[in-house]
């Protein structure tokens, strides 16, 4: 028995006519396969932009309304009702053919709308937005997109049904990134998926969305319904999971900073993690886990081109295709802006046990996630790059911990650098191939790029860089070179 999962981004249900043009892949995978089952997210923009309704994102807008609320404004939930009534209905004029199948839809997403417009208001009476109440109103949109898709299946001839995730994917109570409780969750999507598809029928279920064993809704963060597809796929014992968006697969850079960017035909698991933790935006940082254990491969393909092969992502290191010309060593390279630097410097802290320690500790304190540290051997300073946006705090608290070590003169400073950008080049040949260090440094240096701090990534398939921020941009063209 072959079973795949087939997860569609915002972009891939934007509108009615590419819903038609996924019921047309469903259609497609029936053929190939036994079952299929269909994970989507909240309608986005689609690719063309016809009316006003076209431009908006769904799950931004349920946010910004909800956030909003939270400061007073009654006046932009209201709004954003209005528009997403539109969006919606349009997409169902669109594509559901069938009059009652129509009506039963739009009872559905007005009653859904209803829901948001009165969570809304009692966030604007309560004056404050929790955590808890953003996932209720985040998962709106997934809700909504999953009827309206199932529809338009049904419309294509295809037996189809919408499930909200809630029921079945458990997750822990962590609002706004939940993680799975897998056993649970296996449990529970087995329970109501198997027997549906036994009777020919393809679920559509929501992307994204959750519930903790209580059943108080969650989100697995923004961009989750990437997670969900393997989640699901995972639950499932898919034979494959293909993740839909809008361009080829995972390209080797931002094709935005560097126009001849191209699609890499095969990654590794360690690869894709590398890539997704370093700020390749195409999927969801977590979306290969649910898939390791069982190796389930996972291909990211364009629902626009579905003829492309998009990327293959495997598991096995060995079985990655690695024969790759001598000058292009390196699969990709990625761009964290706006990242700041931050210091702890000092002759005195030379062997004493526990600044490292407390230097992590108390930057965990505020909440922040570092992207990347550096320690020389000479144990003179730690470096670590963070978010721009949390530097100062970060500097007030290291300062309020070392304030004996600043007054005794062990450590000399707690200094930020903001403006800098983290540069990765990913690729297992950045380890198992000798000399490619020595390129990736040889490129900058011919762009008389100066580096300022330097990490190996623990996989051995990253090395990063830190630059500048007015170098980042040249830095990226420079080490794309090598892909
Ligand atoms: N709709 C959600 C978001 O915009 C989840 C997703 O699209 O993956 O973040
Ligand atoms: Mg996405």
């Amino acid at each position: 028995m072959t079973l795949v999962v087939l997860k569609f981004g915002g972009t891939s249900v934007g509108d009615a006519s590419a819903m038609r043009q996924v019921a047309q892949l469903v259609r497609d995978a029936r053929t190939q396969w036994d079952h299929v089952v269909v994970v989507t997210s909240a309608m986005g923009k689609p690719g063309v932009i016809h009316t006003p309704s076209d431009n908006v994102k769904v799950t931004d807008t349920l946010l910004n309304s909800a956030r909003k609320a939270a400061d007073g404004d009654a006046h932009a939930y209201q709004r954003a009702r209005r528009e997403l009534a539109d969006k919606h209905q349009a997409a169902i004029d669109g594509v559901v053919s069938n009059a009652e199948d129509r009506r039963a839809i739009s009872e559905d997403i007005e009653r859904l709308l209803a829901g948001f417009e009165m969570l809304c208001a009692s966030v604007r009476v309560l004056g404050e937005v929790t955590p808890r109440a953003l996932d209720a109103v985040a998962g709106l949109g997934e809700r909504m997109a999953a009827r309206i898709l199932a529809g338009a299946l049904r419309s294509a001839g295809i037996s189809s049904q919408a499930f909200d995730s809630t029921d079945f994917v458990v997750t822990n109570n962590n609002y706004q990134s939940a993680v799975p409780l897998m056993e649970l969750t296996r449990e529970r999507v087995r329970s109501k998926i198997l027997p549906v598809l036994q009777i020919g029928i393809v679920p559509v279920i929501t992307g994204f969305i959750g519930a903790t064993e209580a059943g108080v809704p969650t989100t697995l963060g923004r961009g989750g319904s990437d997670y969900s597809g393997s989640i699901i796929g995972a639950a499932l014992d898919a034979t494959e999971v293909h993740n839909f968006t809008d361009v080829n697969g995972v390209l080797s850079t931002d094709p935005r900073i560097a126009p001849d960017a191209h699609t890499i035909d095969q990654l590794s698991s360690t690869e894709m993690s590398e890539l997704a933790f370093f700020g390749a935006s195409v999927l969801h940082p977590m979306t290969i886990a649910p898939l390791v254990e069982q190796a389930i491969p996972l291909r990211v393909k364009n629902t626009f081109n579905a003829r492309h092969p998009g990327t293959l992502i495997v598991y096995d290191n060995s079985k990655v295709d690695d024969f790759r010309a001598p000058d292009k060593p390196i699969k990709a390279v990625t761009i964290i802006e706006q990242v700041s630097m931050v210091t702890v410097s000092g002759r005195g802290m030379r062997g004493v046990v526990g600044i490292a320690g407390r230097t992590f500790t108390t930057v965990a304190r505020t909440g922040t996630s570092v992207y990347m540290f550096t320690q020389a051997s000479s144990e003179q300073n730690i470096c670590m790059m963070v978010p721009q946006l949390a530097s100062e705090t970060i500097k007030i608290a290291l300062l309020g911990e070392f304030e004996r070590e600043l007054r005794n003169q062990e450590i000399d400073a707690v200094q930020v650098v903001d403006d800098v950008a983290i540069i990765t080049a990913v690729g297992l040949g950045i380890s198992r191939r000798p000399g490619v260090s020595g390129k990736i440094f040889g490129a900058l240096g011919d762009q008389n790029i100066n580096i300022l701090a330097i990490a190996q990534g623990s996989s051995e398939c990253g090395l990063s860089l830190v630059v500048s921020g007015g170098h980042g941009r040249d830095a990226v063209r420079a080490l794309h070179t090598l892909a």
